[in-house]
């Protein structure tokens, strides 16, 4: 029998419920047992597809093409449990499908109503993720204890107990413990009020997660105890981790709330726990042999969660390779305004990462002309691999106005198009080619070699294509087609072949990287920045500016 987990947060946003619940996940797989995750989101955008990510960070893609929640990343990097569409729902997508039953009578006549339709709905997509090959369930519920939109969401957590059983069920609230330093303390009324809230709706949680930047005394964690009517032992201290996020899963063991789990859910089959490759993971990174800095180069680039996958999967390349990699967040419109000369001079690595919209394209197609003419090692991916084939349709092959028709419709040269299926598409969210596609690998090629494969999976978010009446121009003129679609038609990879390392990509690799498995192509890059600053030496005394790294 499937047994389920709810993590609900209290008193501020931001506490990090995602990486703590994809934490609490990986120690259950780390114990042998079979683990699923879901998030459920009380915004009413049916995904975030449709989101702007100043508003909601990364879009992350699953293989099956759904665009999900950012935390469904954390997931996937710290766990290896199943994610499909199943695995994100948010209020839109649950009244969406309330309101489709009611359309086709399936309420016969009854009044649809919050309680109990909405809420059997939620209950139903929590149900659809258990069954006999899951162990443990773990439902992270978006938002904050008293907002009013994730109300039916926490009604529907506290029903689920009723027809599961209240011994399956396990409900975990992420709270904040504040160090007030006028009176040198840490202050323990907001959890109480929190979970008082959490109590008056029917839920009595069973462990607390106390978000600190100060560890908590045994007489805090007593009081915290005593008001919220659990036990000492469930009241889990989470200090502020300024070294890395992946020594999270490792403070949770040292405050046992993974035996504590075990118990209060009577989880037989768990084995003895297993960290030594995360703990070999902290080493690496503890122990730098290397030290290289990249330059991600985006319209986003302040927003720190706009390209959350990236940067992560730099990190698993900077653990692959023990490098310590200092990344520096460029805006491209500082680009077109200071010169890429200005602004990445002294970076070991360029990548541009994808995108949409017109706003600092052209900082993008200097950065990469920069990367490209200084031997610059270089990774392009989704919209970045097009301003790569647009930067070489110009400068190489003197096609001035070369340029994607998303970007300019009469261009004489459009390089980059629309597919003719993408046409006559208006509908906004999941119009585009989504998902998990083939690609066929030319061996030969730095990308055939880094993946050491034939063909790869990898996920796809875009609507352009490059435009296959360029590619033989391109192919005469020194551009490699290093990957295609299986029957050749799309292109998905393009590399400069004289050059250290320039591979641009159609697809996104971020979205498959892990920190014990770093992508191919991503330690295939930071391997060749390596490369460089070795060969540069302490000739280097270019290092880029401060205030740009991160
Ligand atoms: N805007 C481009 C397209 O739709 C690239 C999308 C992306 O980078 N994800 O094709």
């Amino acid at each position: 029998m499937t047994k389920h987990i709810f993590v609900t947060g209290g008193v501020v946003s931001s506490l990090g419920k995602g990486l703590t619940s994809a934490s609490i996940g990986m120690l259950l797989e780390q114990r042998g047992l079979r683990v699923r995750m879901q998030k459920l989101d009380p915004y009413i955008n049916v995904d975030p597809g449709t989101m702007s990510p100043y508003q909601h960070g990364e879009v992350y893609v699953l293989d099956d093409g759904s665009e999900t929640d950012l935390d469904l990343g954390h997931y996937e990097r710290f766990t290896s449990g199943r994610l499909t569409r199943d695995c994100n729902y948010t209020t839109g997508q649950i009244y969406l499908s309330v309101i489709e039953k009611e359309r086709k009578g399936q309420f016969l006549g009854k009044t649809v109503q919050v309680i109990p339709h909405i809420t059997n709905e939620i209950k139903s997509v929590i149900s659809r993720m258990g069954g006999d090959d899951v162990d443990v369930v773990i439902t992270e519920i978006g938002g904050t204890v008293g907002d009013i939109e994730s109300l039916p969401f926490l009604e529907a957590i506290r029903q689920f107990s009723l027809d599961a059983g209240r011994e399956n069920c396990l409900y975990m609230h992420l709270t904040l413990v504040p160090y007030l330093k006028a009176a040198d303390e840490l202050k323990t009324k907001p959890t109480q009020h929190s979970v008082g809230q959490l109590r008056e709706i029917g839920i009595q949680p069973d462990v607390l997660v106390c978000r600190c930047e100060h560890s908590i005394s045994r007489d805090d964690r007593e009081k915290i105890a005593l008001f919220c009517n659990v036990p000492v032992e469930a009241v889990i201290e989470e200090k502020d981790k300024d070294f890395s996020i992946y020594e999270v899963p490792l403070s949770l063991v040292d405050n046992k709330l993974d035996q504590l789990v075990v118990d209060k859910l009577n989880l037989t089959s768990a084995k003895n726990l297993d960290i030594t490759a995360w703990n070999d993971l902290l080493h690496r990174l503890r122990n730098p042999r290397h030290e290289v800095s990249i330059a991600v180069v985006g319209k986003y680039a302040e927003h720190k969660d706009a390209y959350k996958s990236i940067y992560e999967a730099i990190d698993h390349a900077g653990i692959h390779h023990q490098a310590q990699i200092r990344i520096g967040r460029i805006q491209s419109a500082d680009i077109e305004r200071e010169g890429a000369e200005r602004l990445l001079s002294g970076y070991d690595g360029v990548l541009v990462p994808g995108g949409f919209g017109e706003r600092g394209i052209e900082g993008k197609v200097q950065a990469i002309r920069f990367a490209r003419e200084r031997g610059i090692p270089f990774l392009g991916i989704c919209l970045g691999m097009q301003c790569a084939v647009i930067e070489y349709g110009r400068n190489v092959m003197k096609l001035d106005d070369a340029h994607s028709s998303e970007f300019d419709k009469d261009t004489e040269h459009p390089v980059i198009c629309l597919l003719d299926e993408q046409q006559n598409v208006t509908q906004m969210g999941g119009t585009m080619r989504l998902g998990s596609q083939p690609a066929r690998l030319d061996r030969h090629s730095l990308a055939g070699k880094a993946y050491d494969a034939d063909t790869v999976d990898e996920r796809h978010r875009h609507r352009y294509e490059f435009n296959n009446q360029y590619r033989q121009q391109f192919e005469t003129n020194g551009m490699r087609f290093a990957g295609t679609s299986p029957d050749g038609g799309l292109v998905e990879i393009v590399e400069v072949p004289d050059h250290p390392w320039f591979v641009a990509v159609q697809f996104h690799p971020e979205f498959k990287s892990k920190p014990l498995k770093s992508h191919p192509l991503f330690a295939g890059f930071v391997g060749a920045t390596i490369n460089r600053r070795t060969r540069r030496g302490s000739e280097s005394t270019n290092q880029p500016p401060q205030e740009q790294i991160s």
